[in-house]
């Protein structure tokens, strides 16, 4: 009968097997949380201030080039690495309503020369 000391054999074999499996996680588990824990050491992380007193602190790879000012999450402001010096966004928000102010009023006078030139084209050609 070569049959029925088979299926035993395959019973042992699949005990052994899963108790080997969990012993094998519970080793793995060991190198797993190392690993985890060097990528942690290889991160720095910056805290950040903006002009509204927000702090924000994310972390960079220590690989990567940790940049000078970051994008405050709270009100979108930039934020510098010096807390007593951060980034003035105050005098850059006038200039940008003067741009834009700037820029509506040369579209309305370019729209008016647009207008003057091709209303004196039509007359010159008539
Ligand atoms: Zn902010």
């Amino acid at each position: 009968m070569p049959g029925s000391p088979g299926p035993m054999i395959k019973e042992m074999v699949e005990l052994a097997r899963s108790g080997g499996g969990l012993r094998g996680t519970r080793i793995g588990a060991g190198p797993m949380g190392e690993s985890e824990r060097g990528e942690v050491a290889a991160r720095a992380q910056v805290a950040y201030f903006c002009s509204r007193g927000h702090q924000t602190r994310p972390s960079f790879s220590l690989e990567a080039a940790i940049p000078d000012q970051w994008e405050c999450p709270r009100c979108g402001l930039p934020a510098g690495r010096d807390e007593e010096n951060p980034p003035t966004a105050v005098t850059a928000t006038p200039y940008k309503t003067h741009l834009a102010y700037v820029r509506e009023r040369r579209s309305d006078t370019d729209a008016e020369v647009l207008l003057n030139e091709a209303l004196a084209k039509l007359r010159g050609t008539w």
